[in-house]
């Protein structure tokens, strides 16, 4: 595909329909003397949707940032339009219309959305602010991504996380970006949050604009992108044109080995025991009615669109936000919980979604993270417990340096192997797990996959929250699903994906689900 915006001399010097929008050749770059990009190249064109895959670590964020202006590479050369091109800062890069959609967005919670788009570069009208063409530029270009439902005045901290993204996209184009980059921007999203990123993505790509995609998701990868580059410590391994790639192949390039079977069947040695969980009638200000049960050696995923409800029966279980109506048995023990202390007391643990801020100290080893629940509810007495810990820790084939390498250094799987370590150690006889395999690669996500196998042969009830459909379907053995605070209703193991969403969004009347187990 050609560049339109080629300037003259630019079409002059080249042969523009050969010319890829963005070629990155022979990037290096090292942190501290630790070289973690060894010549990488990348090239995309214009209007191609371009997926940046391999697993956590490989060095995608990093390639991105170069690109952007963020880092300097240490060696190699950025061509734009087949010009060299050298980004002193993002500045520099969004001028040429090289873009970034980080992970963590630049925006400003109490400014409009239209402030947001021209923030720093307000159009002026004899030295006043005009907020008349800052909205009604705004309200074109969200117009034009057909996403008219945003209002160009309102607050960004109203919007969901998928409405930001939308105005950070916004925000590119107004700046006329060539090239946006998008750092697994489906991390923090919903199914149908997910659907909306796609229609914008394509109406970007029917415009022209290249679009280089990092994420995890197979599915994504496959639906939206033309190309697949494959990274791996530091190198490239391999790039693809999507058509002729099946995602089998695309894994086994990523871990660089076989991968037989995404979900690890249930061991042939874990009973279903009886019930370890029971929730009858519990409610709080976030959902109501709520009936559940889960048995000892059972996974229950909690399925639902976001804002259904999952996380805040999370937290009323786990005294965050406790129930204030209805029961909560443990073992068959009534048990009132009313703090996150008294709920680790009656057997419950908790892995929250966010790993980063509210599960693990990142800058401490992980024998210190692995203790800190147990330090927390039995000051006195611990040290018993504490010694059980190097053997959890090999139970869940935790790889690490050691136990006092810090918990930043290792991957998102084995981050997530010290958090599950440190609730086991205070014997837990419910877990829950509030979307666990976020943003961990698929190799990583099947270590946590085989963690959950572990813990439900050893008997322990496991409830899981999981915005990941093919997760819930592939690993749980009940399937309760949420609408607006309620269950709406309940499926088997191996129900399908389209029985899960009908309920989800709230379209089959209780009783009559075909695939499904009457409430
Ligand atoms: P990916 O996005 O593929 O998960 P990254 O680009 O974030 O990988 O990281 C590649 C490697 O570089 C990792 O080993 C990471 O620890 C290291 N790294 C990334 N950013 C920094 C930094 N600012 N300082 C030191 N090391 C870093
Ligand atoms: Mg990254």
């Amino acid at each position: 595909m050609t560049s339109t915006t080629a300037s003259a001399p630019e079409a002059l010097g080249g042969k523009p329909s050969a010319t890829p929008l963005i070629e990155m050749r022979g990037i290096f770059k090292s942190f501290l003397g630790n070289e973690v990009l060894h010549g990488v190249d990348l090239v995309v064109r214009a209007g191609e949707v371009h997926a940046l895959v391999g697993e956590n670590g490989a060095g995608k964020s990093t390639m991105m940032k170069i690109l952007a202006g963020v880092y300097r590479p240490d060696g190699g050369q950025i061509l734009l339009d087949g010009e060299p091109v050298s980004f002193e800062h993002p500045l520099a890069a969004q001028a040429a219309g090289v873009t970034t959609v980080f992970q963590e967005f630049n925006l400003l919670a109490d400014r409009t959305v239209a402030q947001n788009v021209f923030l720093g570069r307000e159009p002026s009208n004899k030295g006043i602010v005009d907020s008349a063409k800052m909205n009604s530029d705004t309200t074109a270009l969200l117009k034009e991504l057909g996403m008219e439902s945003i209002s160009a005045r309102t607050r960004v901290g109203s919007l969901s996380v998928a409405e930001q993204q939308i105005v950070e996209i916004v925000k590119a184009l107004s700046q006329d970006a060539r090239i946006i980059s998008m750092d697994e921007p489906t991390a923090a999203l919903s199914d149908v949050e997910v659907r909306l990123l796609y229609q914008i993505v394509r109406q970007l790509q029917a415009r022209g604009v290249a679009v280089l995609y990092v994420s995890h998701r197979l599915k994504e990868i496959f639906d939206l992108c033309s190309r697949i580059t494959v990274m791996k410590d530091g190198s490239l391994v391999r790039s693809f044109d999507t058509d002729t790639t099946s995602p089998d192949e695309l894994v086994r390039t990523m871990v660089g080995r076989e991968f037989s079977g995404y979900f690890p069947p249930i061991d042939p040695q874990t009973q279903l025991g009886p019930v370890r969980l029971q929730i009858r009638g519990g409610g709080n200000s976030q959902v109501n009615k709520i009936d559940l049960s889960v048995r000892g050696g059972e996974i229950v995923a909690l399925a639902g669109l976001q804002g259904s409800g999952r996380t805040e029966i999370a937290h009323g279980l786990f005294g965050i936000e406790p129930f204030t109506r209805g029961e909560v048995f443990i073992d068959g023990k009534t048990s009132t919980v009313k703090s996150p202390r008294s709920a680790v007391r009656a057997g419950l643990a908790l892995v929250t979604e966010d790993r980063k801020t509210e599960g693990l100290a990142l800058r401490q080893s992980v024998f210190a993270n692995a203790r800190l629940v147990l330090d927390a509810v039995r000051p006195f007495g611990s040290a018993k417990d504490v010694k059980r810990i190097p053997g959890l820790l090999s139970s869940l084939e935790l790889s690490a340096r050691g136990l006092g390498q810090e918990v930043r250094y290792l991957s998102g799987g084995n981050q997530q192997k010290v958090v599950l370590a440190k609730w086991l150690v205070t014997d837990p006889k419910v877990i829950i797990l509030d979307e666990p395999t976020r943003g961990i690669d698929v190799g990583a996500k099947r270590a946590v996959y085989d963690a959950m196998r572990v813990l439900t042969k050893a008997g322990i009830a496991i409830l899981m929250i999981s915005s990941e459909l093919p997760e819930v379907i592939g690993m749980a053995d009940r399937i309760v699903v949420l609408h607006e605070g309620e269950i709406a209703g309940e499926l088997a193991a191996g129900s399908d994906e389209e029985s899960i969403m009908t309920l989800a969004t709230g379209h089959a009347p209780v009783g009559q689900l075909a695939n499904g187990v009457q409430r």
